[in-house]
């Protein structure tokens, strides 16, 4: 039986709004450096994002009595709360029916390679608490009667561990954990945008001493810029993800992500050469995954040249309609490309075809109201000839119907409501969409509390590079939840360290500081346009999902040299409001290079393609075919099994990116922990050491 939603819930899960205020903290201190006088925020944990995963490890740190404040460079903005897809996934260990099995939970975390064992497996245990705590605090995960979550299958991910609120389920926990850390009296600092790390120590003593920000609320006569120090023992890296790297993108405007930042402070990142790339709308209108549903109700995509003609390009590369129709429909839960898939007609082949008519000028648009059209010589398009998986699937949901949006309405209204409110009414007019950038597997590298290479400095969320090649959809938000938990625990267990004193910290604050003065006035310097094309046009047309193996190294160089001319003339800074986005800029252009260091390193190795990235080249051993024939432009080397076993780590010394080949952390023997040996541990805290 099929039953039509009420608008009103329809309208609770696509237009979420947000808590209106929150608890702000005025300065502990004031600096005065020269004619500057400068706020100075203390707190025993700096919290860095107000996502997903910044605002989880806020609410548990102050659930721990730690004195925690969050910096955010806008509170409610980020992908967290502006992103998502059909169904936006939650994806932690099963539990309805038999329950599940964390060591199969971890292993299929991990099953693209180059993921740590041990993270695996904490991101498989913890997802438990971690789920638990959202759905207390109110998130609306649905139910069966029996009070078991309703799951699916979403993709890289057998055993169907996925469940959603809807198109906008992160939005949704940003907005229950704001609530929660707004009931615990978290306090937090809005518009402020951190600029710098602060280091202490030398060698093996180096630990963070807190962070250099841009707050637009301490902006004043003796203060032009906002200039804004924050001192801490223990500080949380929860920016997100590097949206604006790549040009061609579907995260929100201006999501920087602290990649370069903790780049620049010397901080290891890992396996920086792994992403997800996907279908979405452009980023210039309202820039959403075209995942699940969108795509399994099978909507007619095709192209439109300059003229206005319309071409059927899909049914030049399959060789039925109901092979084309599968193929799109299969998008839905082997949503972002895998290199492999491209082969024998699978279901990245639909990309594929995707980018190629792209780069030839056309626009790219999914009708709603139209089946797929036929391939020449075929039958048209029909529910009584649909490949088995896809019949019995549309079959489940009651959604064997005559339009795609007859079945995309009946499977998830939501998806439709949420264009709606976004000025695109999808079952009236078709949708433009393109292959986008949409998430970075890697980023700073961290241990299993979410600690990074530099001491007291942790990375949670998208900031953290704890997935590998591929990552089961939604596992994104649990790492986030699992280490936001993580990242608490270890620092609400530390011994107290005495308050560092500002006087320490002068050197590195006065450098920021002649670096704003330097670029406020540097007419010769490089304008942030410049640098924006400069690095986006160069990230997604040579290390987009289609890479070739020949192009890397001199797009390396070329990112080597845009970050020497940054060294040499600056950046010029035309106005005190763009002071933030000039640092975030330069650390645009390091996170770049790290990237395309690493990229290169790993093509120097022999690597091939995995994950979302074909490595193209002539003396490729796999050429994906159409029904034309094969695709030589695309063919591409194939993965070798033994970099699945490895990570590649990327440091910046002396001004320059060094890779090291790390092998992958294991597991302890499980066997080997019993109750009573190991409680001790947990009673003297000894386990957070
Ligand atoms: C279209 C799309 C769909 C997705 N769908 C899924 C899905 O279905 N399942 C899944 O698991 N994942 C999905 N993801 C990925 C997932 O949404 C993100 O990985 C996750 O939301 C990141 O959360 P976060 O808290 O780490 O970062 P964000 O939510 O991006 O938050 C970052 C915060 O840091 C702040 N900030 C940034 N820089 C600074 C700075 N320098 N100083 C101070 N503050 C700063 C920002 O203002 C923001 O508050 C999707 C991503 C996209 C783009």
């Amino acid at each position: 039986m099929t039953m039509t939603i009420p608008q009103e819930t329809l309208d609770q899960l696509t237009h979420v709004p947000m808590p209106k205020h929150v608890a702000t903290r005025q300065p502990n201190e004031m600096l005065q450096l020269g004619a500057d006088i400068i706020p100075v925020y203390r707190s025993e944990a700096l919290v860095i994002g107000s996502g997903a995963a910044g605002l989880r490890a806020a609410v548990e740190l102050r659930r721990r009595h730690i004195d925690v404040l969050v910096a955010t460079q806008t509170l409610f903005w980020g992908t967290s709360a502006c992103s998502g897809s059909d169904k936006q996934t939650l994806h932690t260990a099963a539990t309805s029916k038999q329950g599940d099995n964390f060591i199969k939970l971890a292993q299929a975390l991990g099953a693209g390679g180059a993921m740590d064992a041990d993270t695996a497996y904490v991101e498989a245990v913890g997802s438990v608490e971690a789920f638990a705590g959202l759905k207390y605090i109110g998130l609306p995960l649905p139910e069966d009667r029996y009070g078991a979550i309703l799951r699916y299958q979403t993709d890289h991910d057998e055993a169907g561990r996925a469940t959603s609120c809807g198109p906008r389920t992160s939005r949704l926990m940003v907005k229950v954990l704001a609530e929660e850390a707004i009931r615990l009296g978290v306090a937090f600092v809005d518009h402020s945008t951190v600029i710098r790390l602060l280091v202490a120590g030398e060698g093996r003593e180096r630990k963070i001493a807190g962070a250099i920000a841009i707050n637009s609320g301490d902006r004043g006569e003796n203060n032009p810029t906002g200039l804004a120090i924050y001192l801490c023992p223990s500080l949380v890296l929860a920016a997100g993800g590097p949206g604006e790297l790549f040009r061609d993108s579907v995260y929100p405007k201006r999501c920087f992500g602290s990649l370069g930042l903790g780049l620049e402070a010397g901080i290891t990142a890992v396996n920086l050469t792994e992403h997800q790339f996907g279908i979405g709308t452009r980023r210039d209108e309202f820039p959403w995954n075209l995942s699940g549903t969108y795509v399994q109700c099978m909507p007619y995509i095709y192209s439109v040249d300059d003229k206005g003609n319309e071409h059927n390009f899909l049914a030049e590369y399959y060789r039925t309609t109901q092979e084309l129709a599968a193929n799109i429909f299969r998008k839905g839960y082997q949503w972002p490309i895998h290199a492999t898939r491209m082969l024998d007609f699978g279901s990245s082949l639909v990309d594929l075809a995707i980018f190629s008519e792209s780069q030839s000028g056309r626009t790219i648009l999914m009708d709603f109201n139209r089946n797929p059209q036929p391939v020449a010589g075929d039958e048209s398009f029909s529910l009584e000839r649909l490949e088995p998986d896809v019949a019995s699937y549309l079959s489940n949901n009651d959604a064997l119907l005559p339009l795609p949006i007859d079945r995309l309405r009946r499977m998830n209204p939501l998806a439709i409501e949420l264009y709606k409110y976004h000025g695109q009414d999808i079952s009236q007019a078709p949708l433009a969409f393109n292959v986008n950038h949409q998430h970075m597997n890697g980023g700073l590298a961290v241990d299993t509390w979410g600690q990074t290479s530099l001491s007291g400095c942790y990375a949670i969320g998208e900031a953290a590079g704890t997935h590998g090649v591929t990552r089961p959809g939604g596992a994104a938000l649990n790492a986030g939840q699992v280490f936001g938990l993580r990242c608490a625990k270890q620092i609400a267990n530390q011994t107290a360290s005495p308050p560092l004193a500002v006087a320490q910290l002068h050197k590195q604050i006065a450098q920021c500081m002649a670096d704003i003065t330097q670029g406020l006035s540097n007419e010769s310097g490089l304008s942030l346009q410049q640098i924006k094309a400069d690095i986006q046009q160069r990230m997604s047309d040579k290390a987009g999902f289609i890479c070739y193996a020949d192009e890397v190294s001199d797009a390396l160089q070329a990112a080597q040299q845009l970050n020497q001319v940054i060294q040499q003339q600056g950046i010029a800074i035309p106005y005190v409001n763009k002071v933030a986005v000039s640092f975030q800029w330069r650390h645009m252009a390091l996170a770049s290079e790290a990237l395309l260091t690493a990229l290169d390193f790993y093509i120097s190795q022999g690597g091939g393609s995995r994950g979302a990235r074909a490595i193209c080249s002539a003396q490729g051993e796999a050429v994906p075919e159409s029904r034309q024939g094969p695709l030589a432009d695309y063919r591409f080397i194939t993965e070798k099994p033994e970099h699945r076993q490895q990570q590649l780590t990327v440091t910046y010394q002396q001004g320059k990116f060094a890779v090291t080949v790390s092998s992958l952390r294991q597991l302890d023997d499980l066997n080997a922990i019993f109750f009573e040996k190991n409680w001790p541990d947990f009673l003297t805290g000894a386990l957070y050491r």
